[in-house]
């Protein structure tokens, strides 16, 4: 392993002459074709799809093969130059933002469907692949890839492995986790590796868990092996209406609690119902104070089953109104509304920040209510979506990046949030990752010691921290930063063993 830069030489450099010896560095690493440094083209890198932070990386990589990719990562470790993996940009927290004095490592030209093995139900794919393309490659063998972001038409399996990505059938069929078998990829120094395997478990410490979720910090992920299912015969799905966003919260709880896992069970509140009818005409109620599109899918038989429950307990918590799609078409039409939800708020609002907090569902309600609360707090308005079945709540805060002092008040709104979250016996995170975005909650969620023991994990497999540095994990001295400022706002948080460290 070639030992990285000194600091002091980098220190002695100015960013224009780094750049320059980056960039002569990796030429002989890669076609012209494949890097490319001016501002004009490295813009477009700037930002993920959390658009209120940005900056410009030195330079950025297009490897197309694995060997390049290994090429990439040897010189900029034997620079000492940090790398951050990208897909196709669409993470919410920041995590693909580029390192200033970095190189953003683009594995776009990843992108081809390396195998369908239809009898073992796998898929072997570049890491590049859409999410949405390992379906529709599976689809002539009634197969598909369950994991749905809403994103899934744009998003990569590798950027889906980093951030353990989630959807609205993930309540069923299980996070990216629990539908990736194996991973290729490589360390931050270059050396090959792969984690997982064909079977359902492995020899040794299950690194394939540990890299899955990790947001780039611990590897390059280049092939993947994905678990495909067999597409159900029929689904259906259930919209209900209720006048209050309690009673709504509860019929989640009760549906759950009745033994249903249903295929998907999301909830809307009205002003996003409102944002999403506006766009996309799905047929939502708009006197309703919030909705829950309920699915079920599996034979008729099991669905008609499932519905009838499914329709019992949601009239039983007070649904006012319930429609059961009749057909397929109707069906993707109730689920066109929530799948757009986030570009509908993009509509009505110059920016939005999509928050990503869990909450036990029982709590629900009252993490809604709280919510309408701080917008009143806050000046700012917020649209609600939840992946309800799995108590993972998307708040989606509305305001205007050009104005400071709004993005100042989105961040304080945003942190109110996932604060109010842990309070309330959830997580700061539920699938979109913590990235740059959620590094102060981070210090909420976590003692001294688990972060701590995070950054363990974080050395051992990339000793000198060149794998997107500054993400995921606190240092103890922001967490006591972030300490005093939430001391010096006297502010009062809803529990009181904040800051522990
Ligand atoms: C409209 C919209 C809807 C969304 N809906 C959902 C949703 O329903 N559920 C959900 O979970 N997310 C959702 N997201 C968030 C986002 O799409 C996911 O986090 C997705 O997995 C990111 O994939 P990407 O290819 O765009 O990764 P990027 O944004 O490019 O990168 C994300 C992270 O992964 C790392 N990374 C990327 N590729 C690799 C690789 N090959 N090796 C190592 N690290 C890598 C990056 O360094 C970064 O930390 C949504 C986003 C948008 C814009």
């Amino acid at each position: 392993m070639n030992a990285p830069a000194t600091l002091a030489q980098h220190d002695l450099l100015s960013k224009s002459e780094r750049q320059a010896q980056v960039v002569r560095a990796l030429q002989a690493d890669l076609p012209p074709h494949a890097l490319i440094w001016h501002a004009e083209d490295t813009t477009p890198y700037e930002c993920d799809g959390l658009t209120a932070y940005r900056a410009r990386p030195m330079a950025v990589a297009l490897p197309e093969t694995e060997a390049q990719v290994q090429a990439v990562l040897k010189t900029c470790h034997r620079l000492g130059v940090p790398v951050v993996a990208r897909g196709a940009g669409t993470g919410l927290s920041g995590g693909a933002m580029p390192d200033a004095m970095g190189v953003t490592l683009s594995l776009a030209k990843f992108n081809k469907i390396v195998a369908i093995d239809p009898v073992g139900r796998t898929a072997t794919v570049q890491c590049g692949v859409r999410n949405l393309a390992i379906s529709e490659a599976a689809a002539p063998y009634g197969l598909y890839y369950a994991p749905d972001p809403s994103s899934q038409i744009a998003c990569t399996i590798g950027g889906n492995v980093a951030e353990n990505s989630g959807g609205v059938h993930c309540l069923k069929y299980g996070l990216t986790l629990h539908n990736v078998l194996r991973v290729r990829g490589f360390m931050a120094d270059g050396e090959a590796v792969e984690f997982g395997g064909a079977a359902l478990d492995a020899p040794g410490l299950d690194l394939l868990a540990l890299v899955v979720g990790s947001e780039g910090m611990l590897a390059v992920t280049t092939e993947v092996l994905v678990k495909l299912v067999p597409k159900p015969q029929l689904a259906r799905c259930i919209m209900a209406s209720f006048d209050d966003v309690r009673k709504a919260g509860d019929a989640v709880a009760a549906v759950i609690a009745a033994g249903i896992i249903p295929a998907g069970l999301e909830m809307m509140d009205k002003p996003m119902t409102a944002a999403v009818e506006d766009f996309v005409r799905a047929g939502y109620d708009l006197s309703a104070a919030a909705i829950l599109l309920c699915e079920s899918d599996g034979t008729p038989e099991e669905v008609e089953e499932e519905i009838g429950r499914m329709s019992d307990v949601l009239r039983r918590c007070g649904a006012t109104a319930i429609a059961v799609s009749e057909s397929e078409d109707e069906r993707l039409k109730f689920w066109s509304g929530r799948k757009n939800a986030f570009p509908a708020s993009g509509r009505i609002s110059p920016d939005y920040m999509c928050l990503d907090s869990t909450i036990p569902r029982k709590r629900l309600a009252d993490i809604l209510l709280a919510i309408q609360q701080m917008e009143v707090k806050y000046n700012l308005r917020c649209c609600n979506v939840f992946h309800a079945g799995d108590g993972n709540l998307h708040p989606l805060v509305l305001f205007d990046a050009n104005d400071p002092d709004q993005l100042h008040r989105c961040e304080l709104f945003g942190a109110d949030i996932l604060e109010t979250s842990v309070a309330m016996g959830g997580t700061v995170s539920g699938e979109h990752g913590v990235g740059v975005e959620k590094l102060n909650s981070m210090c909420v969620q976590f003692t001294a010691a688990e972060n701590e023991a995070m950054f363990g994990v974080k050395r051992a497999f990339d000793p000198e921290g060149m794998l997107n540095p500054g993400k995921v994990i606190p240092t103890l001295q922001r967490c006591a930063e972030y300490g005093k400022q939430v001391f010096r706002a006297g502010k009062t948080l809803p529990f009181d063993d904040l800051p522990r460290f």
